[in-house]
């Protein structure tokens, strides 16, 4: 279906990235996701393929295309292996843009070629064991040490936070109390710093082909020019990176939610029962429209919030509505998929297993359906304190 927001550009990008993630993601899937494999080499060459610093200019080693460009990219990956597309989204949304945006031209030129090519890639870090959805009840701590930060504390659920490329990570950090409110303030730690140290969570129900860590800060000192931004401006820094982390997870959900409902056609029309396919029995087939109607809805609703973005308008409530809306939808057309492959459907063999625990983590990861709803009613003065 035709999409007045697309160009042809877009469009070559999609099939550019469609025929990347069907011929060198697809096969590896299965066995990652078996193995809880994160994959240096698959990170590698979708840096070669120019998706990471997509929206980043051509002098940092991006390649100084729109965000929908982006978010189109994000959609394809998905569309066979949310793994790859988490790893692609944080990296991008989460890792490169705030040392792009807020980084000093020192850290831009330190940082951004290597992010960029995928040779190397970054984490965010902002959950604590015990702050999640609250996040300024975070305790990590910065204390000023003359030259440097004394940092002390620990962070968990840091996705590419451990894996033998990552470069570093963004910690939000208390640097003070003013007027009896928490100051937070966003300090850069680079892997291999004294007093920094992670480790990988296993057993994951889904994005098992990520690498998810916690992260522990000793008297962990790192020069004061390491700051993100300005003292005092950490919250304001990490909220607005996740907006675009959230239509990143937006499009994980449009791309994922694609993939299952394609498996799902393909297998109604070849599957015979009583006589015929049973895309031919209309419970089934009502199914799979409904399914073809709710990914066009989120994909439009997220295409418009993209195009706020890249004309500089702003787009919060948008993100938190697309993050909400398609996490959602992903979640009963997975759930559909499976459903319409009977039996089959529960078996590995077949990716639709895959893809019904994937979707599970996109109504919690980057601010939970709760929260989203929170923000809404909030935006609608539903709730005023
Ligand atoms: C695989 C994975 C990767 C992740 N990657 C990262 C990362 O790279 N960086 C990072 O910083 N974090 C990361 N996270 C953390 C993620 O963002 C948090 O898990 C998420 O924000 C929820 O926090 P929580 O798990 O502590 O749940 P909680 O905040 O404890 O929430 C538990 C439940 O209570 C509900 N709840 C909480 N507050 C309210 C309220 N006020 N009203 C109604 N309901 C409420 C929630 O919606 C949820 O249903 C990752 C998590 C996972 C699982």
């Amino acid at each position: 279906m035709k999409n007045p927001f697309l160009n042809n550009e877009h469009e070559l990008i999609r099939q550019s990235i469609r025929e990347f993630a069907e011929k060198e993601i697809a096969p590896q899937a299965y066995q990652l996701d078996r193995d809880e494999k994160f994959s240096p080499y698959l990170t590698k060459r979708m840096g070669e393929m120019g998706l990471f610093g997509m929206c980043i200019p051509q002098e940092y080693g991006g390649q100084g295309l729109d965000s929908l460009s982006f978010i189109i990219a994000l959609e394809e990956i998905a569309r066979v292996d949310s793994s790859q597309a988490g790893i692609l989204s944080v990296h991008n949304s989460l890792g490169i843009d705030p040392i792009f945006h807020h980084g000093t031209q020192e850290q831009k030129e330190k940082y951004l070629s290597d992010l960029c090519s995928g040779n190397q890639i970054w984490a965010f870090a902002l959950t604590e064991p015990n702050s999640g959805s609250d996040s300024r009840n975070s305790i990590t701590k910065a204390e000023d040490a003359g030259k440097y930060w004394k940092i002390n504390g620990s962070k968990t659920f840091i996705t590419n936070g451990n894996t033998s490329i990552t470069r570093g990570v963004t910690l939000q950090t208390v640097t003070g109390i003013n007027n009896g409110k928490k100051e937070f303030s966003t300090i850069i730690v680079e892997k291999g710093t004294k007093g920094f140290s992670a480790e990988t969570i296993h057993d994951k129900m889904m994005w098992r082909a990520t690498n998810t860590s916690q992260l522990y800060f000793n008297d962990c000192l790192v020069p004061k020019e390491n700051i993100l931004g300005t003292k005092g401006n950490g919250s304001k820094i990490m909220l607005k990176s996740l907006d675009s982390g959230k239509l990143g997870i937006s499009a994980i959900g449009v791309g994922l939610a694609q993939g299952a409902y394609e498996m799902a056609l393909n297998y109604a029309k070849n599957r015979k029962q009583f006589g015929k396919s049973i895309s031919n029995h209309q419970v089934i087939s009502f199914k799979l429209a409904d399914m073809h109607m709710k990914i066009e809805l989120a994909r439009t609703m997220l295409y418009k919030a993209c195009w706020l973005k890249d004309n500089n308008q702003r787009f919060s409530i948008e993100a938190a509505m697309c993050k909400l809306y398609s996490s959602e939808i992903a979640k009963e057309v997975a759930d559909e998929a499976v459903q319409i492959h009977g039996g089959y459907g529960l078996i590995k063999e077949y990716p639709i297993e895959r893809f019904y625990r994937d979707q599970r983590m996109l109504q919690i990861g980057e601010g939970t359906s709760e929260i989203q709803r929170i923000i809404i009613s909030k935006y609608i003065g539903c709730i005023t304190k």
